[in-house]
């Protein structure tokens, strides 16, 4: 069962789900809120945490693209880290 990454609209929550169908609509855990949007594509990320577990999350999503694109953004990142 895939999993998909959330944010909520409301309180700014961030979430992974495991969904059936990938434009179910989940609630958020945090506030509650009826309708968290579900993030197409990996975030542009700058903390080494964040960056961290997006890996994981593409990984887990055996998404090879995306986890290639992932990759030749670290690197782009590493080389540009002002
Ligand atoms: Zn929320």
């Amino acid at each position: 069962m895939p999993t998909f990454d959330y944010r909520c609209g409301s309180c700014g929550a961030e979430f992974e789900e495991w969904v059936k169908v990938a434009d179910t609509s989940v609630p958020c855990p945090e506030c509650g809120a009826a309708e968290a949007e579900r993030q197409l594509s990996i975030p542009i990320v700058h903390s080494s945490t964040t960056r961290a577990k997006s890996m994981r999350a593409a990984k887990r999503r055996d998404d090879r693209k995306q986890y290639e694109n992932m990759k030749v953004r670290m690197e782009y990142e590493a080389d540009h880290d002002d």
